[in-house]
């Protein structure tokens, strides 16, 4: 049986993840709490963690990343404000799980996984649940992606000790860029918003993502 076919038997898990961790917490937009409670995270670990999907915390995906915790995974979309018309770029693709949901709640995605490996497995997660307006793409998103620029979102899934300025660049006006900013270990989920004033930011939650890597990134010092 694939993932897809199995996905209604970790239903009550899923509901209750949505309950427990996000409900519980604070997470409050309907169309992110829908989102979550429709996509099934089994489907983007491997086979020995599947039992293990809802648990409060980040799994291993290989290549020593990680698929985000729920919480932080619907937050950072709830932050992001996503209409469903509009178009969205994530920064570290990883599992494909984070760009699943994006792709619930907005026309189109395109993600950016650095491990080309990841973007691959991602891909065919993607594939084998039907979701076909997200695009993941393997490169170094701290450059994000002219070609389909500007974006309405941007989510950055990797902590970063500074933002990287293409992403600002990339942002439509109104655009909203969600990104974990600060040390290796520690990051706060901050939000920059484009208006005509130039630049809004805002903090969040304290949280704590793998590193950002690449050129906008923590560069070489985790490769
Ligand atoms: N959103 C993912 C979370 C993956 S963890 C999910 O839902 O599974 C963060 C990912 O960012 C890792 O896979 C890591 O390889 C990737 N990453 C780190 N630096 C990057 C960069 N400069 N460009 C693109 N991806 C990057």
């Amino acid at each position: 049986m694939s993932c897809n076919e199995a996905r209604a038997a970790r239903a009550a898990e899923r509901a209750a993840m949505v309950d427990q961790q996000l409900r519980r917490r604070g997470v409050r937009d309907p169309r992110v709490l829908a989102a979550m409670e429709d996509v099934p995270r089994e489907c983007f670990v491997s086979a020995e963690l599947q039992g293990a999907a809802y648990g409060d915390h980040a799994l291993s995906i290989g290549e020593g990343q990680t698929i985000s915790q729920p919480y932080m995974v619907a937050r950072a979309c709830e932050l992001a404000q996503l209409g469903a018309r509009e178009h969205a770029l994530e920064v570290g693709g990883g599992s494909g799980y984070q760009a699943a949901i994006l792709g619930k709640l907005c026309a189109s995605v395109v993600s950016i996984e650095l491990i080309e490996s990841l973007a691959v497995r991602a891909r065919d997660a993607l594939r084998g649940l039907g979701i076909a307006n997200v695009e993941m793409i393997a490169g170094d998103g701290t450059r994000g992606h002219r070609e389909h620029a500007p974006y309405d979102a941007i989510v950055v899934a990797a902590g970063a000790p500074t933002v990287p300025e293409a992403l600002i660049e990339q942002l439509a006006p109104g655009g909203r860029l969600v990104i974990p900013l600060g040390e290796d270990a520690l990051q706060t989920l901050t939000v920059f918003r484009k208006s005509e004033h130039g630049l809004e930011r805002r903090a969040y939650d304290g949280c704590v993502y793998v590193p950002l890597r690449g050129a906008g990134g923590w560069a070489d010092r985790f490769n």
